[in-house]
């Protein structure tokens, strides 16, 4: 239901896990809300060739979790519902690292520590869930297996999108939440905008994925589990096993810098056995293969600078993997989606207090969604660029941050506060910002000014 109706139509192109959000946060300030996407989007859970990432292991990050359950209060519960594995963090997840078997992803944690809960499904299943709150909105139409090609422009400002079919699609606001090849690009240099400046990291990295039916699902002893690469060897190589919804569970491998995993079965279980632990393998081995492995290549995060921009079109916004996309090795991207969509919700809430139209609506965003990605984006830069042959930009606008993090990791090991504290910021669940409040800054500070992070 409206709080405040601030304009008749959005459109929301993209209905994957930016736009999904996205609807829901507009849903509070449009009379109406179109959520539209070129595929036939399954009325189950699935994977769909929209999102071809969905074939790999997707982790809901605290950060992501608690604006999900804000937007739908007892989401975690239709999580469980719909099969998702419940489990506890710090607990039932764990990572083989050079050092043993920890149960910490950011550093060595030989023992459990239990955390919150976490929950682990498939893409398919998280989209879907995502999905059935935003619909059961009265406000939300869907307009699936439609194909975007332009937007409709009248004077420079965009007044809503075409659909593939001619359809037109009057809308007071369109977001662009296309995902990565951002469709938006093209639309703003096409009506004489200036095109947003990049900066890129090129992590090369790829992923190989595999569906598996195991005889005994609970043999992972846990609800899943990374094989890091050991960094002394010069190995780049890792992998996951995770247990999903359905008994079944998700296994896939990874590798970089053009040592990527093969994709036939034989070169796939190859390349699992050459991991530096072999329980990956031995666990592998015990399954039944559902479906080949699939790849996916990563060559570059890339974050688009819309925060610099003096001018940009009316009536539209870009939003989530559209403005700034991560190594997914990190687990980040639909986390750092919600945090925007609920930027954007926070600017909508303020234009309706002040009884302020959608005028410059796009300016006043960017900031917002600059900041709020701004942690995601330096956590996985500088964990890509502690492998030399990681090339880009370096984030050094954070590196005071950076500094204080490593800081605090070291405090970490002694320090349950801090260890939280580093827990929820890898997380998403807080901001770097927080290592700039009173007692932190006097406590990371000054040790931090003498190290530089490496
Ligand atoms: C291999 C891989 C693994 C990942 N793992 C994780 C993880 O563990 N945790 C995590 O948080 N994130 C992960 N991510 C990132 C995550 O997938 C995205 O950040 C997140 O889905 C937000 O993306 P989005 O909604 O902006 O775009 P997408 O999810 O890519 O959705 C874009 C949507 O737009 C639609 N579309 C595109 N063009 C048009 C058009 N012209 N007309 C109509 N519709 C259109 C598509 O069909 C699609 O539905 C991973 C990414 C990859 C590549």
């Amino acid at each position: 239901m409206a709080l405040k109706t601030i304009a008749r139509r959005a459109a929301v192109v993209g209905s994957g896990i930016a736009g999904l959000f996205s609807a829901r946060v507009l849903s509070d300030y449009f009379g109406e809300v179109v959520l539209i996407d070129r595929d036939d989007i399954p009325a189950a859970p699935g994977t769909r060739s929209g999102v071809p990432q969905g074939n790999h292991f997707h982790a809901l990050l605290p950060g992501g979790l608690n604006i999900g359950c804000d937007l739908f209060p007892g989401f975690a519960d239709d999580l469980v519902a719909a099969g998702a594995v419940q489990c506890v963090g710090g607990r039932d997840f764990f990572v083989f690292r050079p050092e043993g078997k920890s149960y910490d992803l950011a550093r060595f944690q030989p023992e459990p520590k239990p955390a919150g809960l976490i929950y682990f499904m498939s893409r398919g299943l998280l989209e879907h869930c995502i999905r059935r709150r935003v619909s059961s909105l009265p406000n939300v139409l869907t307009q699936y297996k439609s194909l975007v090609r332009e937007p409709l422009t009248e004077g420079g400002r965009v007044t809503g999108v075409l659909l593939d079919g001619r359809e037109r699609v009057a809308a007071d606001l369109v977001i662009d939440a296309t995902g990565r090849n951002a469709r938006s690009i093209k639309w703003i240099t096409t009506l004489g905008f200036e095109a947003p400046a990049e900066s890129v990291v090129n992590c090369d990295f790829a992923y190989a994925s595999a569906v598996l039916r195991p005889v005994d699902p609970n043999a992972i002893g846990g609800a899943g589990f990374f094989v890091f690469p050991k960094p002394e060897d010069n190995n780049v190589r890792g992998a996951y096993l995770v247990r999903v919804e359905g008994d079944i569970w998700l296994a896939g491998l990874g590798g970089r810098y053009e040592d990527h995993p093969p994709t036939d079965i034989g070169g796939w279980r190859d390349f699992g056995r050459s991991l530096a632990w072999p329980i990956w393998d031995e666990l592998v081995s015990t399954a039944e293969l559902v479906t080949d492995p699939v790849p996916f290549k990563f060559p570059r995060s890339v974050r688009r600078h819309f925060e610099r921009l003096e001018r940009f079109p009316e009536g539209l916004v870009p939003l989530g993997d559209a403005i700034c996309h991560f190594n997914p090795l990190y687990g980040q991207g639909m986390s750092a989606a919600a945090c925007q969509a609920r930027a954007l919700g926070d600017v909508l809430q303020r234009r309706a207090r002040e009884s302020r139209d959608l005028t410059g609506l796009a300016l006043e965003f960017f900031p917002e969604a600059y900041e709020v990605t701004r942690t995601p984006w330096a956590l996985a830069a500088a964990a890509d660029f502690l492998d030399a042959r990681t090339t880009g930009d370096f984030p050094t606008d954070e590196l005071e941050s950076l500094g204080m993090l490593q800081v605090l990791g070291a405090l970490a090991d002694t320090d349950p506060q801090a260890a939280q504290l580093i827990t929820d910021i890898v997380t998403l669940a807080r901001p770097l910002a927080a290592l700039h409040e009173s007692p932190w800054r006097e406590r990371l500070a000054p040790s931090a000014a003498t190290s530089t992070p490496s």
